[in-house]
């Protein structure tokens, strides 16, 4: 066998299917189910449950547009929850397809190496030895459980969360970052009460602060309790509640719940596959250590996705695998994060992309910021949906934008046009004189780009 590839998530099965479009024969060894975390049990289920959160709770609020309702809202949530799977299954079933079109020789079973040439594949019980010449790791990441709780009982991970058999009276949620602050607000929104527990100052640590604002102001309006700088003491976690213990200002506080979900961070699935047998260059996280061609320091090893140091998205791995596709394929290329967008499918969603205003600085720009708001846009006011902005981040010495933050409807999609306009180094004006059409929340970016130019019209 040349090439192996393990994990048939969407780095594995990406980078199989651009080898074999150009040419590569690969192999793809996949030990469970083809699509990996997200489309199985991440990215897909949880924005189908966040849009059914988002629908339920609309049912009931558009008293500002003269709707009333009388009688209570139903939810049938186990429904709700054969939807989701639905969704989860057509793709799945797309990407076997696409596997099996792409005529990649997919195999399952557990992988792992023997040594730098031989790897052993398990399945139910039959053991095989493969030799190949070339491998790439793609084996994702998993929950990262709290130190000394582990996920059982009433003490869950994000997968359990995604599929509760019913909506919980009381659901506590430990860890303020995206996974944590979607599924909170999707279960705000399907009726339950909800209170997160986390450790630091603020949600979303990381994003900009105007940003997270935004959302925690709309998440408060929700009854979404937040309780910050409180690390968790005790858990007592039984068949049917969780009883858990923090700290806060000094003093232990206790709060029931029906389940403690915790979102405290993902590890690296790099265990258990015989890296040792590798000599593999690892971080401190246990991350693979690559280069800007996916390449470990075995030159015929490569490692794409979750496993490699760097942020855990879908789009980066599936970025990394088309590089890798064509590397494998004998092509000169490399992976580029000029623009990599991070979104937050919170209420309103908020995105990112390129640089922040102090990375800007920090990177030699002279860095200047242009905004324009949500409530000044004529398509936000007739969706309704009027709060948050749309940040650009520029040099104000060559108007050349670089950076772009949004906090307000469809943040997700209007990214988009903005890591295009970062990656290909366009300007203000370029924006500004691009016809948007109109009424668009797109006109936001040309409204902004004016607001950086001096010129603004609409505000
Ligand atoms: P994975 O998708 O984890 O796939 C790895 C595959 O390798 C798995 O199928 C696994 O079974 C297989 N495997 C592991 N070990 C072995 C072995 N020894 N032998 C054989 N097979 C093996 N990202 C986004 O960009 N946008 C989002 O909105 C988003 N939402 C998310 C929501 C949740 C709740 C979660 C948990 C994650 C979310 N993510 C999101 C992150 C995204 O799912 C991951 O970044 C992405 O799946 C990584 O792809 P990957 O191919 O590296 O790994």
């Amino acid at each position: 066998m040349d090439t192996v590839i393990i994990g048939a998530g969407p780095g594995g099965y990406t980078a199989a299917i651009r080898a074999s479009e150009l040419g590569e024969q690969v192999t793809l060894i996949e030990k469970n189910k083809v699509g990996g975390t997200c489309l199985n049990i991440g990215c897909i289920p949880s924005k189908a449950l966040i849009n059914a959160g988002h629908r339920f709770a609309a049912m009931a609020s558009d008293e500002q547009l003269g709707m009333t309702q009388g009688g209570k809202k139903n939810l049938d949530y186990t429904k709700t929850q054969q939807w989701k799977q639905s969704i989860v299954d057509k793709l799945v079933g797309g990407v076997q397809d696409l596997i099996k079109e792409h005529q990649v020789d997919l195999r399952y079973g557990n992988a792992d190496f023997l040594d730098l040439h031989h790897l052993r594949l398990v399945s139910g019980t039959k053991t095989t030895i493969l030799a190949f010449k070339r491998a790439v790791i793609a084996t994702g990441s998993r929950p990262r459980p709290l130190a000394d709780f582990p996920f059982e009982k009433r003490v869950i991970d994000s997968t359990s969360a995604l599929s509760l058999p019913k909506i919980p009276e009381h659901l506590l949620v430990d860890g303020g970052g995206y996974i944590g602050t979607e599924l909170a607000s999707a279960y705000a929104d399907l009726g339950a009460k909800v209170t997160i527990i986390q450790h630091s100052k603020r949600l979303l640590s990381k994003f900009d602060e105007s940003l997270v604002k935004v959302v925690t102001a709309n998440l408060q309006r929700k009854g979404v309790e937040i309780i910050t700088e409180a690390p968790i003491k005790k858990v007592e976690n039984t068949k049917t509640a969780v009883t858990v213990t923090y700290e806060k200002n000094g003093e232990q506080q206790i709060i029931n719940g029906d389940y403690l979900l915790v979102t405290v961070g993902r590890l690296p699935n790099t265990e258990d596959l015989g890296l040792e047998n590798l000599g593999l260059n690892l971080t401190k996280q246990n991350k693979i250590i690559i280069n800007d061609q996916c390449q470990t320091n075995r030159e015929h090893i490569f490692a794409i996705g979750d496993v490699t140091p760097g942020i855990m998205l879908e789009h980066r791995a599936t970025n990394q695998a088309r590089v890798l596709g064509a590397i494998l394929a004998g092509k000169e290329t490399h992976v580029n994060y000029k623009a990599l967008p991070e979104i937050v499918y919170s209420d309103p969603e908020m995105a990112v992309t390129g640089l922040s205003k102090k990375a800007a600085i920090e990177a030699g720009y002279h860095a200047a910021t242009a905004q324009f708001p949500f409530g000044a846009n004529g398509r936000a006011l007739t969706l309704n949906v009027t709060t948050g902005f749309l940040r650009l981040i520029f040099d104000d010495k060559t108007n050349q934008i670089i950076g772009a933050q949004i906090v307000g409807p469809n943040a997700s999609e209007l990214i988009a046009e903005l890591t295009t306009v970062i990656e290909n180094e366009l300007t203000l004006d370029d924006v500004a004189n691009t016809i948007h059409a109109h009424p668009t929340l797109a006109e936001t970016i040309v409204d902004a780009a004016e607001v950086g130019l001096d010129l603004p019209i609409n505000i």
